[in-house]
């Protein structure tokens, strides 16, 4: 139970592939909208929120340039890392639109729409950002325990770590090779649900599991051929990048469902 008794359907759970569901406002602040369901997948695990737009009953559709997650909180599973769960998620508003949202009086059926190539992009940077970090915890274990930061980006993703050695060529050439050989077999990714916790989820890959809620592929292919380098960040601190210049963004299997009184 979350600290304020609500929480937001996660509609990106249910189908990672539903750019538009219809919802219904819960609570309005002075720059967002909370609504009793999403498609709109919040900040977390490093990837960056989706953005996108809130139809109203007239026609008029807001545009949200964040979704965030609040009042979540970890799970306590045994064995399960501390990935907030459950909470509510505000839709921020952007400011030239905030004067018609703060006429909206909860209880007004909405329709939530995601800028789906934006999404296809963060699914595809953060299932290739799984990849390379089975390559690291393969060739480097020691510097998943000192991994401090991750950025899943548009066009790439980042990995920073505490290291006594810094990850040397032959290492960064192992990691991008055991990432590419799973993108080569296309192995296919599936996302479960922990048994004790709906709201609970573990990416899947072959033999690898790794407790995520992000959204991802349903197989590694289309992320292409990566590359791997690495940047010194001074003082014991490394960072790793990873591209996919060959990456293949599919929008086709994204999906409405929505009625038909909205534009
Ligand atoms: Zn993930």
């Amino acid at each position: 139970m979350n600290l304020i008794g609500r929480t937001t359907r996660k509609r990106y759970y249910e189908d990672p592939y539903l750019a538009r569901s219809e919802a219904v406002v819960v609570r309005r602040g002075e720059d967002y909208l909370e609504l009793d369901a999403t498609v709109a997948y919040p900040e977390g695990g490093g990837q960056e929120s989706d953005r996108g737009v809130i139809h109203l009953p007239d026609g008029r559709a807001i545009r949200f340039i964040e979704a965030k997650r609040m009042y979540g909180h970890a799970p306590r599973l045994e064995g399960f890392p501390d990935i907030e769960v459950e909470g509510v998620i505000w839709h921020v508003i952007h400011p030239d639109d905030r004067p018609v949202a703060a006429k909206i009086e909860a209880g007004t059926a909405v329709e939530v729409e995601i800028e789906v190539e934006r999404r296809a992009r963060l699914t595809l940077s953060h299932s290739a950002a799984h990849l390379v970090y089975l390559g690291i915890a393969r060739y480097r274990p020691d510097a998943i325990a000192g991994l401090f930061g991750c950025h899943i980006k548009l066009d790439g993703a980042r990995f920073d770590f505490r290291v006594e050695e810094r990850f040397t060529p032959d290492v960064v050439q192992s990691i991008e090779a055991f990432a590419n050989a799973l993108v080569s077999r296309s192995a296919a990714i599936r996302v479960e649900t922990h048994p004790q916790h709906p709201d609970a989820r573990i990416w899947c890959c072959e033999d690898a599991r790794i407790p995520c809620g992000g959204t991802h592929l349903r197989a590694t292919d289309a992320v292409g051929q990566m590359r791997v380098r690495r940047k010194c960040l001074g003082s014991g601190k490394e960072r790793l990048t990873c591209e996919f210049p060959e990456a293949r963004i599919e929008l086709g299997p994204y999906r409405s469902e929505t009625a038909t009184v909205c534009s």
